[in-house]
């Protein structure tokens, strides 16, 4: 039944392509004298109607399937790519020399908005919470991944293909097959084969190298393209290597995320914070990693912008302070419950009911989705196309203690744009271990107080006489011994056992009775030295980027051909155009004051002088997304120097004085005004003739 409206839909969607080249051929011979307006008209006419039965089509298969058509999505995703490439929002790399998978150029609306977009989250972020921003170099030492596990797993399955050697990452292969089966019309699966595919295809992601194997050879997973065999996955370490100065035997690895550089700073960050905790630190900047397959433009990279948070905190204590301003808060959830449980569907909950129930795991892990959500708002995501989906339990890794993914919807589907991570004390302590450097904190205690404390007393001179070079390592690893293995230690050596003690480098040393006295006693304590919690919002720039680019992109009614990027002011790339009516001088010399005034209150702006009808000049500026227009006309001029404002979402227009406007402006992008209040305030003015 599906199968017969997608086929019409496509036939609509062509006869659509076709009656629009059409017209735009019969508008173009117009202009020439070489057709008439009467035929320019029908045609028009015809296309307004093919449009219709194609929007027919599509609502009849969103009704029939509660999904929007592959074709709506295809046809959003392309026209939209239109635009982004015609006005150079960002394009491939390289693009003369046949372009590198992976890489993209942002060009001038494309680098405006980033940096607004970055700009945003410092101000929503860094300011708000007074976090300690660092900025850490790309290129990093191999001893710093070691220590943070990336150098030995930061891995994806590969597979090659038997024949061209051509590379495929194993869990993308497999899941593409197995959706492919699960909509296989001619060879429909059994319910119970249903049953399996699809629990094979929620762990995917998580399957071992020897069960992924298994799962590609049972499902007889092939090469895309050639249909050959492919080679058994083997896991491929997605680190740019290179190495550092000019012997090359200093190994180095670009960052595949910024976080590490703010970890190894934490004791000079604990310092310049004056030693107290909580605190966050934050970074922004470009984060590398070798994906296999590089797809769906900005969604996955090589090359990307991370804005990662890592929020240090007492483990025993992660209450927010400023929890409550944001617990009220209903964005969707999507906790492990409603994924196991039989409609799979994200739900609106407030932040503080699901503190109090338990489902995020503390308020600190909370305040943070709730900023990030109100964040996503302000850039320009559409909140009900947004979710933070929870990691099942095999998702997680061993040491986290809570994990929530901040989605997008887009027409790849759901897009992981922010992950929200509670991380326990797992970095701080792995770079401990690795340095040999401090890294916790003391928590002072209110008042001192009178405590059993366990203490280590080596026996220096025994300890010399065994372990000679030695005696010092062994000293410090038995000094190093918390309290549950000093306690372990010493019921061994009471009974007459020998135990073995690891030094910092890994070697271990049979300790006797007599080398060390081990012993309880009550003294005052003042505080407790703790390695940190750390809480960690990690955001992508790109994948935010370009999720807001789906979710702002519209046509003017009536017409599929006028495209507008309605882009929230805060991140447009330009905040105003500046056109003079008529080419006239008086005219465009206050259009360029107005210009000046507006680049003197920092407004990005673009002065059209191009003489083009006012409707052509609105078409090119809302396909970039400039959110406000000053015309200026003779009544600016000679009358009372008034001159057009208009908003581009609403086409309303009102008359502002020219020596506001620029103020007007500001206050619009920085939120201090909304449009309401500058149409309650100033005077309308009716749409110019040519404008539509
Ligand atoms: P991760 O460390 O994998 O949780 O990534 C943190 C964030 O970085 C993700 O939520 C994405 O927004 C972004 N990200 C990760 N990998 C890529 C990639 N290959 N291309 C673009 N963005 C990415």
């Amino acid at each position: 039944m599906t199968e017969h409206l997608e086929k019409e839909i496509q036939d609509a969607q062509e006869a659509v392509a076709k009656q629009g080249d059409t017209v735009r051929s019969l508008k173009a011979s117009l202009k020439e004298g070489k057709s008439e307006k009467a035929d320019v008209d029908a045609a028009i006419q015809k296309l307004a109607e093919l449009k219709l039965v194609l929007e027919a089509k599509q609502k009849e298969f969103e009704k029939a399937t509660g999904k929007v058509s592959a074709q709506s999505k295809e046809a959003l995703r392309a026209a939209l790519a239109g635009v982004l490439e015609r006005r150079m929002f960002y394009i491939p790399s390289f693009k003369i020399y046949g372009s590198v998978a992976g890489f993209y150029d942002y060009g001038p609306p494309g680098c405006a908005i980033k940096q607004n977009m970055t700009q945003t989250w410092r101000n929503h972020f860094v300011l708000e919470e007074n976090m300690l921003e660092v900025e850490c170099p790309a290129v990093t030492p191999e001893i710093v991944l070691k220590a943070s596990g990336h150098v030995d797993r930061f891995t994806d399955f590969m597979v090659t293909d038997a024949v061209t050697g051509e590379c495929f990452r194993a869990d993308h292969l497999l899941e593409g097959h197995l959706e492919a089966l699960l909509e296989d019309k001619k060879n429909p699966p059994s319910a119970e084969k249903i049953k399996e595919i699809r629990e094979l295809l929620a762990s995917v992601g998580e399957l071992k190298q020897d069960t992924m194997a298994a799962a590609l050879k049972e499902y007889n997973v092939r090469a895309p393209g050639t249909g050959n065999d492919i080679s058994p996955p083997f896991p491929f370490n997605l680190m740019f290597k290179t190495s550092i100065g000019p012997k090359g035997d200093l190994v180095g690895y670009l960052r595949p995320e910024t976080a590490q550089g703010i970890f190894v700073n934490f004791r000079d960050l604990l310092y310049y914070n004056g030693g107290k905790l909580p605190f966050a630190a934050a970074q922004i900047g470009n984060s590398y990693r070798n994906e296999i397959s590089p797809r769906a433009g900005l969604l996955r990279v090589r090359e990307f912008t991370q804005a990662e948070i890592e929020h240090f905190v007492n483990g025993a204590d992660k209450s927010h302070p400023k929890f409550a301003s944001i617990a009220g808060l209903r964005p969707l959830l999507y906790s492990r419950a409603l994924q196991m449980g039989e409609e799979k569907k994200a739900q609106p909950m407030s932040l503080g009911e699901a503190v109090e129930k338990g489902i995020i795991a503390n308020e600190t892990l909370a305040y943070f989705i709730g900023r990030t959500w109100l964040f996503f708002i302000k850039v320009g995501i559409n909140p009900e196309r947004m979710r933070f989906r929870q990691h099942l339990q095999h998702e997680m890794a061993h040491y986290a203690t809570d994990c929530w993914d901040g989605e997008v919807e887009t027409t790849y589907g759901w897009v992981e744009c922010v992950g929200l991570a509670d991380r326990s004390a797992y970095d701080l302590k792995a770079h401990t271990s690795m340095s040999k450097n401090d890294l916790t904190a003391f928590e002072k205690f209110p008042e001192p107080r009178m405590e059993e404390v366990v203490k280590v007393v080596p026996n220096n001179k025994e300890l010399g006489a065994v372990f000679k070079k030695d005696q010092k390592a062994v000293k410090e690893a038995l000094e190093a011994l918390d309290e549950c293995g000093a306690m372990e230690l010493k019921s061994k050596l009471e009974a007459g056992e020998t135990a073995k003690v690891a030094t910092s480098t890994g070697q271990a040393f049979d300790i006797k009775p007599g080398m060390v006295e081990i012993k309880k006693v009550t003294e005052k304590v003042t505080g407790r030295t703790y390695t940190p919690s750390v809480i960690e919002p990690s955001f992508g720039i790109g994948r935010i980027m370009y999720c807001m680019f789906e979710h702002s992109y519209y046509t003017r009614e009536g017409d599929e051909t006028r495209a507008v990027m309605g882009f929230k002011p805060i991140v447009a790339p330009t905040k105003a155009t500046v056109f003079p009516l008529v080419q006239k001088p008086a005219l465009n010399e206050l259009a360029t004051k107005i210009s000046r005034d507006l680049t003197s209150v920092g407004l990005s702006n673009i002065i059209d002088t191009t003489g083009n009808t006012i409707g052509k000049r609105y078409a090119r500026t809302d396909e970039i997304g400039v959110p406000f227009a000053v015309t200026v006309d003779f009544a600016s001029v000679d009358g009372d120097g008034s001159v057009t404002l208009r908003e581009r979402d609403s086409m309303a227009q009102v008359r502002v004085l020219q020596s506001e406007v620029a103020n007007v402006i500001r206050n619009l992008v920085d939120d201090r005004m909304t449009w309401g209040d500058v149409t309650a305030t100033y005077p309308a003015q009716k749409a110019q003739a040519d404008e539509e």
